[in-house]
């Protein structure tokens, strides 16, 4: 990557952070016969998507997969000579000191057949008799309910929710299902249930479209690899990636727009894309859209301790790919755990014989952030896994700030009417996961398509 920019300098596009919606943007430009310049303000491109060495094995410390419920990141990561593989076991949940495994149909938790065999132990008898209503309720009960739990509740009743949905969808995006937009976080739902007649059978359709197997994907060797490479294509189609660039101001020209950086340069181009998070995407903003209230909430501290351990018991993955914890449990803290080299094959591959990587996360929306420190990590690995730890061999706790942005109808429709302020700034677009969704799969997509619109 090179050194400096000198000031003034003019380019064909800028694109203002190098997380993986900067990098997606930067390639779809370089694919239009544009040479972008890429300004990141930290020292390493990838943003989330990141990783590092815990007890001798390089991993992700970020993101660690990808939702496979559209194509587009399978597609990027394989055009980019990167390999794609599939969890090698599912996940169970913790529930009330309980644990069972997740419906492999289902879609966050709602199960796709609600009388299927294994789904009597973990509902009940009343639980699994009322979730079967569902399938005898009119179309239009639950399809006006805007958040999660209203329609799961609606259709399927309070076990599915309370047992499935709660500890599932609250797993993957730290929040109760009442805060979460159905829009959101289960794209196509609303409309497969007016299509299908059924939540149920929405679910069906909706896996229907996915590719069969795992829903979830990542590319071996870590997600790490995927900024990797694709900083590797972008500079190869002459275009310049720029680390330790923090984009200070943006300035609104006659034709086109100027990036100031803080060391004092500035790049000017036609075209800008703007793919930080929220906070610095709205300080970027406010010089541009005066007169607009351009605040949004700050999302929740999400912590992440990663342990190498030693722990023969775990040889044969008790727990699979690893457990979601449903929210409020007396005793356990983490919101998840995964099992990391239980997980990926890829991983499984690596790890030298009785060692494991285990990765829990801490982090729900609403709740002070807490001090998460390795031995609650372990006292939580241990309860959960119901496995002997013999040691802990490495660890690393990576604690984020207001990572994960609020997922409600609200939020939602707040940044719907700022990015809808900036259409009307020409030459200018704006992408990342404020904008487009949490998660490689809503990411990618959006990145991709608004950074083509500026080459039309
Ligand atoms: C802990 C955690 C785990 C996750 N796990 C998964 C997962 O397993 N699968 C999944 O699909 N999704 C996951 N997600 C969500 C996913 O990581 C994000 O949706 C996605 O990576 C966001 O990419 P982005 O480019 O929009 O933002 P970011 O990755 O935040 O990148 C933004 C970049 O902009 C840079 N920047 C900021 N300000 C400036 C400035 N002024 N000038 C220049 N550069 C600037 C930042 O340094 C950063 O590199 C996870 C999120 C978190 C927080």
């Amino acid at each position: 990557m090179t050194a400096s920019a000198t000031p003034a300098e003019l380019a064909d596009a800028v694109v203002v952070g190098g997380g993986i919606a900067g990098l997606v943007a930067a390639r779809a430009l370089t694919e239009a016969g544009l040479r972008p310049v890429l300004l990141e303000a930290s020292g390493a491109v990838g943003g989330l998507v990141t990783g590092g060495a815990v007890g001798g094995y390089e991993i992700d410390l970020g993101a660690e997969g990808f939702a496979v419920r559209r194509r587009e990141v399978r597609e990027l990561a394989e055009a980019l000579g990167l390999r794609v593989e599939v969890p090698a076991a599912g996940s169970w949940v913790w529930a009330a000191g309980r644990t069972f495994p997740v419906p492999a149909e289902s879609v966050l938790g709602i199960p796709a057949d609600p009388l299927a065999p294994q789904l009597r132990e973990v509902l009940g008898d009343a639980g699994v008799a009322r979730a079967a209503q569902d399938a005898e309720l009119d179309a239009t009960v639950g399809a006006d309910a805007a958040d999660l739990a209203s329609l799961v509740r609606a259709r399927m009743g309070e076990a599915v929710l309370d047992r499935l949905v709660r500890p599932v969808a609250g797993g993957i995006h730290a929040a109760d299902p009442a805060d979460l937009a159905v829009d959101a976080v289960a794209p196509g739902l609303r409309a497969a249930l007016a299509a299908q007649g059924s939540l149920a059978g929405a679910v069906r359709a909706i896996r229907a479209l996915a590719p069969p197997g795992p829903a979830v994907a990542t590319t071996t060797g870590g997600l790490l690899q995927l900024p990797r490479a694709l900083a590797t294509a972008i500079e190869a189609a002459g275009a310049e990636i720029r680390t330790g660039r923090r984009v200070t101001r943006l300035r609104r020209l006659a034709d086109g727009w100027e990036a100031e950086v803080d060391e004092g340069t500035s790049v000017r181009a036609p075209r800008l894309v703007l793919a930080t998070p929220a906070r610095a995407a709205l300080d970027l903003l406010g010089g541009i859209l005066t007169g607009t209230d351009l605040s949004l909430p700050a999302g929740s501290t999400i912590t992440h301790v990663t342990l190498v351990v030693r722990a023969p018991a775990l040889d044969g993955a008790p727990r699979g790919a690893g457990l979601l914890v449903a929210p409020g449990d007396p005793v356990v803290r983490a919101k998840a755990l995964t099992h990391a080299s239980a997980k990926w094959p890829w991983l499984a591959a690596t790890v030298r014989p009785g060692e494991h990587v285990l990765r829990l996360s801490y982090g729900r929306p609403g709740a002070p952030a807490e001090e998460i420190g390795v031995d609650d990590a372990l006292a939580d690995a241990r309860l959960l896994l119901g496995a002997e730890i013999e040691e802990v061999l490495d660890a690393r706790v990576v604690r984020r700030e207001g990572a994960l942005a609020p997922a409600t109808p609200e939020h939602r429709a707040s940044v719907a009417e700022l990015v809808g302020r900036t259409a009307t700034l020409p030459g200018l677009t704006v992408t990342g996961t404020w904008v487009a969704g949490t998660g490689l799969a809503s990411v990618v997509p959006h990145a991709h398509a608004v950074a083509g619109r500026l080459t039309r």
